[in-house]
């Protein structure tokens, strides 16, 4: 099982260690043929607009689009999972951008997860997932909003797993690639 962090921008670095540390084989995608090796690919935060362009640029889109293996998006790389005018939408999710507003442009919080300890949430100009449908089911909860959900292969999070020391979720995600 080999998976790939798409390296155009964001924490690429912190998602490949946190994978590694997980078992993974991990490697930098940057490139459509690099795509094509992987089992998996996480797409790191950042801004999604630009995360769109350097895609499209990059010849990175439509394979994307085409490409069927699980995907884990945290926060930007969320925003482009969900429901949109310009986004991958692979999970039946809508979500708000920028939720938090200028007042809380990055905080950290504990998150709800279904069951188990909270999990260490950084929230950096995070979105919110403000409706889920059909088989796309919520996993995590901040002050009552949903801040992550997976539509099996897919997991999407509004936040940065990869900035802390916990790996349960990039380890759950796993799980489902190797299903
Ligand atoms: N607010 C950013 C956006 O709209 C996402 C922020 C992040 O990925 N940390 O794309």
């Amino acid at each position: 099982m080999k998976v790939g962090v798409l390296a155009l921008q964001g924490a690429v670095s912190e998602h490949c260690r946190a994978l590694a540390a997980c078992g993974a084989r991990v490697k930098e995608v940057r490139t459509p043929a690099e795509l094509a090796k992987m089992d998996g690919l996480v797409m790191p935060g950042g801004e999604s607009t630009t995360l769109r362009h350097l895609l499209r640029n990059g010849g990175l889109w439509e394979p994307l689009l085409a490409w069927e293996k699980p995907i884990l998006g945290t926060c930007a790389g969320a925003i482009l999972l969900g429901r949109g005018s310009e986004t991958l939408g692979r999970m039946a999710m809508e979500l708000d951008r920028n939720a938090y507003g200028r007042q809380q442009e990055s905080f950290e919080a504990d998150v709800a997860l279904e069951a188990g300890e909270p999990f260490p949430g950084i929230f950096i100009r995070a979105p919110v997932i403000v409706f889920t449908d059909d088989n796309c089911t919520p996993i995590a909860w901040h002050n009552g909003n949903i801040v992550g959900a997976v539509q099996p292969p897919h997991m999407a999070l509004t936040f940065h797993p990869e900035l802390t020391g916990d790996r349960r979720l990039h380890q759950r995600w796993l799980e489902m690639v190797s299903r």
